[in-house]
């Protein structure tokens, strides 16, 4: 599980965001030693290869067009990005990011969130101490239900502006251009990811609907077909998510829980590994071989 790959090597507190030279190694550990097939292999009934690999990007980030792709091409290797179309669309960024990215580069030294039951922060200058108040914002606003954080991300542009401009923000998302452009490319499939990055078991099953079918609709209206994929935000799904992605047409659906994937499993609960900015090269060798989670016991 990639989010975003970026040219620029952020701080370690930009999770998210693998650097380069990094993914490349990832890439061509992969490439030597696995069966990266393409996200499709996995809903099409046949028997898969030992080592099958799925390689995914979540949120569908600008610089996975810009900088993951031309090294997916290279190397030939297939993937899967799950796309949020409505805020593609519009060019707004995920609120987490957004709110993480604003904290860790204001000018701003406190941020009073009392009225939203948060509390008051002092902003410290170390970037590290700053994304920790940033997760733990972002921890807090998706334990909410859906809807009722609008306030809160508003609160926080108020009072600590969001620093950088749209068109250079790390968590900038494809546009429509970018992705059809992907989806036309067969090495990539477009999988749904809502259309608006809602945490799904937060809302009622009518919003989950509506959410599920209008981001595979406006996918498919691009001419981005067919989406049989789906990756739930934030991980978060219930039974009835289940039911009405089934009803939609998805074949399976991939969540954030750390592991390897067994050959049987719920295809609607497929594990992943997560990769980030500080996963090492041989922490990254040891997630795929297995080792890794046969000597930690696998977590959520
Ligand atoms: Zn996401």
């Amino acid at each position: 599980m990639y989010h975003g790959v970026t040219r620029k090597r952020y701080s370690s507190c930009y999770w998210l965001l693998v650097h380069e030279p990094e993914f490349m190694r990832q890439m061509e550990h992969l490439t030597r030693y696995f069966n990266v097939i393409p996200g499709s292999r996995l809903v099409d009934q046949q028997p898969l290869e030992p080592r099958s690999t799925v390689i995914t990007f979540d949120d569908g980030m600008s610089s996975v067009a810009e900088v993951a792709a031309p090294i997916m091409r290279k190397l030939k290797l297939p993937s899967v990005c799950f796309a949020v179309p409505a805020l593609s669309e519009m060019q707004v960024e995920i609120s987490s990011g957004n709110i993480f990215d604003s904290i860790v580069r204001t000018k701003a030294t406190t941020l009073d969130l009392t009225p939203y039951g948060l509390g008051k922060f002092d902003i410290p200058g170390d970037e590290d101490e700053r994304s920790t108040i940033g997760i733990a914002i972002n921890r807090e606003l998706k334990s909410r239900p859906e809807g009722s954080t609008a306030p809160v991300v508003e609160a926080i542009r108020l009072q600590i502006g969001s620093t950088e401009r749209a068109d250079t923000s790390p968590f900038r998302l494809m546009t429509k251009a970018q992705l059809q452009k992907l989806a036309a490319d067969p090495l990539f499939e477009i999988g749904g990811h809502t259309n608006y990055h809602i945490t799904l078991s937060s809302v009622s099953d009518e919003k989950q609907k509506e959410e599920i079918r209008s981001c595979i609709d406006k996918l498919t209206g691009w001419g981005i077909e067919p989406i049989s994929l789906f990756c739930y935000p934030s991980g978060r799904f219930n039974a009835a998510t289940k039911t009405i992605l089934e009803q939609a047409g998805i074949k399976a659906a991939v969540a954030t829980t750390d592991g390897l994937q067994d050959r049987i499993g719920d295809p609607f609960e497929m594990k992943r590994i997560s990769v980030g900015i500080d996963t090492g090269i041989y922490e990254f060798k040891a997630r795929m071989s297995g080792l890794y989670y046969a000597l930690m016991g696998e977590t959520k």
